[in-house]
């Protein structure tokens, strides 16, 4: 019989967790942006092959609470989860998506990306393209891109008046307060790479045939407004940083850490949400009676 080591017990649950992603990453704790190291783990005390081994262990947790709002969803309640991913260009946004939201039943999810608004968005208010696409009672919805674009290279590179932009953090924190009183549990990570490490991976776009749908040209001019993006994400946590709505900053030069972290706060906030499964609405001896006497 394998005797079990002590690190396989470790990674039953949270032991491997000095501290939580919900303390050691909330936006606000942490310093400057522009002083956040994205090679770090924090609060993390295993290794990579702890990491997989523990996600992996969280899908089977989140897929079985996920059924459970969706079964109350179902079943009239109004409640629903809504994870927004920001993140510099190859900060592993999409690879979040397929590997946490991978572990999660698609019947029950809403992905949606946000590129660049098509000229039918251009014409309604910047949070009109965000209400279409927020998930329904029971669903766990996914923003690759959000309503933060709005403030971000829409700040940087003054696609509107400061006079418009700068009310939009006002307006984003009424849109969310209004969202969470509605029954959506909101939270949003914002991943962070460094600048090599970005300069590395688009180098790997250009390399390999099968990133090159990935790559575009423009993200290398981006790379050219690094501090002015910083300075923008500054400003989104020092104003948008709620306890309604929290920010998650995570470090993502590891991507097993960051899809490690973004998971085990997608678990903290569906086993917040206290589910049950829905009772019956029919009388279950009388309908186990009817079945059995049924042909
Ligand atoms: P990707 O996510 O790589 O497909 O790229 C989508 C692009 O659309 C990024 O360059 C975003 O910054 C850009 N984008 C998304 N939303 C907006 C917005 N509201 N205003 C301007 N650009 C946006
Ligand atoms: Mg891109």
């Amino acid at each position: 019989m394998g005797k079990k080591s002590a690190k396989d017990k470790n990674t039953k649950d949270g032991a491997l967790w000095s501290q939580e992603p919900w303390q050691a990453l909330r936006a606000g704790t942490l310093g400057p942006i522009a002083e956040f190291d994205p090679d770090r783990t924090p609060g993390f005390d295993g290794d990579r092959e702890d990491g997989e081994k523990l996600l992996a262990q969280y899908g089977e947790e989140l897929s079985d609470l996920q059924e459970m709002l969706f079964a109350q969803g179902r079943s009239g309640g109004t409640r629903s989860v809504l994870l927004v991913l920001q993140g510099m260009d190859t900060a592993g946004k999409g690879g979040i998506v397929r590997h946490v939201g991978g572990l999660l039943d698609p019947q029950g999810l809403a992905i949606t990306g946000f590129g660049k608004p098509t000229p039918e968005e251009l014409a309604h208010d910047f949070l009109w393209r965000i209400h279409k696409a927020l998930p329904r009672a029971g669903r766990i919805g996914v923003f690759d891109r959000s309503h933060y674009e709005d403030v971000l290279p829409v700040r940087v590179h003054g696609l509107v008046p400061e006079s418009v932009w700068s009310q939009r953090y006002d307006l984003i924190n009424e849109f969310e307060a209004e969202l969470t009183a509605a029954g959506t549990t909101v939270i949003k990570c914002a991943l962070v790479v460094s600048k090599d490490e970005q300069k590395t991976r688009l180098a790997e776009r250009l390399d390999r045939p099968d990133k090159f749908w990935k790559y575009n040209p423009g993200d290398v001019d981006e790379r050219a407004y690094w501090d002015d993006y910083l300075d923008a994400y500054q400003a989104i946590f020092d104003t948008t940083d709620t306890d309604h709505a929290p920010w998650f900053v995570i470090p993502a030069n590891r991507k097993w850490f960051s899809r490690l972290a973004v998971a085990r706060l997608l678990l903290q906030t569906l086993r917040g949400l206290d589910l049950s499964w829905p009772p019956a609405d029919f009388d279950v001896a009388a309908e186990k009676q009817r079945l059995a006497a049924s042909d």
